[in-house]
């Protein structure tokens, strides 16, 4: 029997990339000369994709692919995709939800506490030899601090969980109360920040949640006041974060997503109340294992039974 065709906008993992080629017969999209004359040309061979929250699928892509019947993607997050034409054109989508909720969450916990505490800085300051002159400032404590939680999700609550290990009193904001959660609702965002000592971003990117973070919610937060971003950088008005943190306005930041990834802004290199991650929440061996396994399997069952394992 033929392998089933299948089209790849961008790379994963080599193992990724390897084990996929053994399994279907694989078009690699950024190997071609011209991507985009090459789907023109060739799209409507194409009935399944395979893709990454990084990658995504474009309007314009779609447009070359008329027969495309499911996307399988890497990571969570829909905001790279064009949701209302995959949904007039019937096409079906997945992501890899919950495998990676434990390391998204410990690597919240991690840049609470490291900004709170600044163990990045301090490990700085011991390497520089700096120790040899004098102690390391007195930092903030994190055990017992109120925490806010934007985007209670699966993410979210895994967050709110390790919290309780803190003693932390939790409250959360979304679109919508959770009447199961154990965790206090705030339909008023400004009042969570106001309330909270670390704000945590665990809400989806895209349009609805554009800057959702600006500078009022930020001033709410205030000078003791921590964010912790590990959603997606266009939650957060970037310029009016870097703004309040030079004037120290705002506590800190420890910060795994930005507005243009790679590019993160060098007037934050030198504070030591900001921690900056280059976008590594799930970036486990364990996990990205995990989700590549996910991928493959939902990929899998579309193709036998015509039906998405995690689908939207
Ligand atoms: P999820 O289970 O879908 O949860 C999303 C939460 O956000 C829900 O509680 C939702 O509740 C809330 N929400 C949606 N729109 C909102 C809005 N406009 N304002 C406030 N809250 C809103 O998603 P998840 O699996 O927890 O993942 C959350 C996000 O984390 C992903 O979308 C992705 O952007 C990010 N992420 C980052 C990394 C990383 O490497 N840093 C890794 C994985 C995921 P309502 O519907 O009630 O509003």
């Amino acid at each position: 029997m033929s392998k089933p065709q299948v089209l790849q906008i961008g790379p994963l993992s080599e193992r990724f990339n390897r084990t996929l080629a053994e399994q279907y017969k694989v078009t690699a999209l950024w190997q071609q000369a011209d991507p985009l004359a090459f789907l023109c040309e060739r799209g409507g061979q194409f009935e399944l994709l395979v893709s990454s929250a990084r990658f995504g699928c474009s309007a314009e892509q779609l447009a070359c692919l008329p027969n495309l019947r499911a996307i399988c993607s890497f990571g969570v997050g829909y905001d790279p995709y064009p949701l209302e034409l995959l949904r007039e054109r019937g096409i079906a989508i997945s992501t890899t939800p919950d495998v990676l909720n434990d390391c998204v969450a410990d690597l919240a916990m991690g840049l609470i506490i490291d900004t709170a505490r600044q163990l990045s800085a301090a490990d700085r300051f011991v390497r520089q030899g700096q120790w040899l002159a004098g102690n390391y400032p007195l930092t903030r404590k994190v055990s017992g601090k109120k925490l806010g939680i934007v985007g209670l999700g699966r993410i979210g609550q895994a967050i709110a969980r390790r919290a309780e290990g803190f003693a932390m009193p939790v409250r959360y904001h979304k679109r919508h109360q959770d009447p199961s959660s154990p965790y206090g609702f705030e339909a008023d965002l400004l009042a969570l920040a106001q309330w909270a000592d670390f704000l945590v971003l665990a809400c989806p990117g895209g349009a609805a949640t554009r800057h959702l973070i600006d500078a009022p919610v930020l001033a709410a937060l205030g000078p003791q006041g921590i964010l912790v971003n590990i959603a997606r950088g266009s939650v957060v008005e970037q310029s009016a974060l870097v703004a309040a943190l030079l004037d120290g306005s705002l506590g800190g930041a420890g910060l795994d997503v930005f507005a243009d990834e790679p590019e993160v802004p060098h007037a934050l290199f030198a504070l030591p109340n900001v921690v900056l991650l280059p976008h590594v929440g799930s970036g486990t061996q364990e996990t990205r294992l995990q989700m590549e396994e996910l991928v493959l399997a939902n990929l899998q069952a579309f193709i036998d039974k015509g039906e998405l394992l995690t689908p939207l």
